[in-house]
């Protein structure tokens, strides 16, 4: 299933003894503010992950789009459109993905395009599908290009091309399938083959969530956990939980352990705050490797530019995960710059970190522009 797969690799990565940068650890694997599923919190995912669109707080646009597909391809008896869903991690893909069999009323069959090794292995699980099910495949992008081409026919015809025998004597058979609805996940949209994304009939993007939406995540995460949970305890976690809804319910947890060990078990706005100092993430949501990341940049580099590459050697980090993971919050959020010629630390980033504006480099100013 989905949920019990490691999502993007990500975890074993994390793990290795990773050099260290001017004192600062790696990324922990219990980052707090990691946006990858951990194991202990499998429990907690699964019981406030959202089983209804009316129960999926916020990305109102997409939500629409798809109820409305959704309910036209139920009148109509079809299978929905294939769906590409694209996003940093922890957005509410997964989430999405349940969502719409639920809504359609079919089954759920979840993995992911790493567990997928073979074309053998996806013929398996396309051949168990039962009439319109949804098939959700996590990271697609990092599916096997032969498995991919067992796809491409799987996807536009529902039929499993395949070649029976080796050399002269090998020929295709076609087998039908099931009509299904594939909803592929992806947190590198640009990775995927065009053939492949030309087959999704529905592609949306999900951004990060606007605090208020985080607040209202928190807030219905903490009447499931039957926790108090004051409003400004919740605007309290949503401020620090970089737009992502996993990290918001990941604090949420943390700050209730805060709660029961330390103030009596109600969280409230000073309770939030003084758990959140206590793992080291600040006002912004940036925690102590988002924080090496800039301060690397700004004093070992003068603020950039810097290669991805140099930044990756230097932090100990693979240069996917500082990519997948921690630039699209800091671009957003206008810590970082990427530029032609690498990644720079903005005026923001100066400030947020209380270092003094380089020379030459005047307030208001984007660095290094192109
Ligand atoms: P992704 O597949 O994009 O990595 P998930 O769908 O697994 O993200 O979401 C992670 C967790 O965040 C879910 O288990 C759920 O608790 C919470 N979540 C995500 N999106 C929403 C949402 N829109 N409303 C409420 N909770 C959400």
């Amino acid at each position: 299933m989905a949920d019990s797969d490691n999502k993007s690799g990500r975890s074993e990565d994390l793990s290795d003894e990773v050099e260290t940068w001017g004192g600062v650890p790696g990324i922990e694997e219990d980052r707090v503010v990691q946006p990858a599923p951990s194991d202990d919190e499998e429990l907690l995912v699964v019981s406030l992950r959202p089983s209804r669109f009316d129960e999926y707080v916020g990305q109102d646009h997409v939500r629409s789009n798809l109820q409305i597909s959704c309910n036209a391809s139920k009148r109509r008896g079809d299978p929905l459109d294939h769906v590409l869903l694209h996003g940093p991690p922890g957005l509410g893909k997964t989430s999405l993905a349940r969502i719409l069999s639920a809504e359609l009323g079919v089954g759920f069959k979840g993995t992911s395009g790493p567990a997928i090794e073979k074309p053998g292995d996806l013929a398996a699980i396309l051949t168990s599908l039962a009439d319109r099910d949804v098939l959700f495949i996590d990271e697609i992008h990092r599916l096997p290009r032969v498995v991919e081409e067992v796809l491409y026919p799987a996807m536009e015809d529902f039929e499993l091309d395949i070649i029976i025998g080796q050399g002269p004597a090998a020929r295709s058979i076609k087998i039908p399938i099931r009509p299904f609805t594939l909803v592929g996940a992806t947190t590198r949209s640009g990775m995927l083959t065009s053939p492949l994304r030309d087959r999704f009939g529905i592609v949306h993007r999900l951004d990060f969530y606007s605090r208020e939406d985080l607040a209202r995540i928190v807030k219905r995460s903490a009447s499931i956990l039957e926790v108090a949970c004051d409003d400004t305890a919740a605007s309290e976690i949503a401020a620090r939980s970089r737009g992502t809804p996993r990290i918001a319910n990941r604090l949420l947890k943390r700050v209730r352990d805060y709660a029961e060990e330390c103030s009596g078990g109600e969280m409230t706005g000073i309770v939030a705050r003084k758990a959140l100092e206590l793992l080291e993430i600040d006002t912004q949501g940036l925690d102590r490797t988002d924080r090496a990341f800039l301060s690397l940049i700004i004093d070992k580099f003068d603020g950039g530019p810097v290669g991805i590459e140099t930044v990756a050697a230097a932090l100990g980090e693979d240069r996917e995960t500082l990519e997948d993971v921690f630039e699209p919050y800091l671009l957003q959020e206008g810590f970082l710059a990427r530029t032609k010629r690498g990644r720079e630390a903005t005026e923001r980033a100066y400030k947020h970190l209380s270092r003094d504006l380089p020379v030459g480099r005047a307030q208001g100013q984007l660095f290094g522009k192109d």
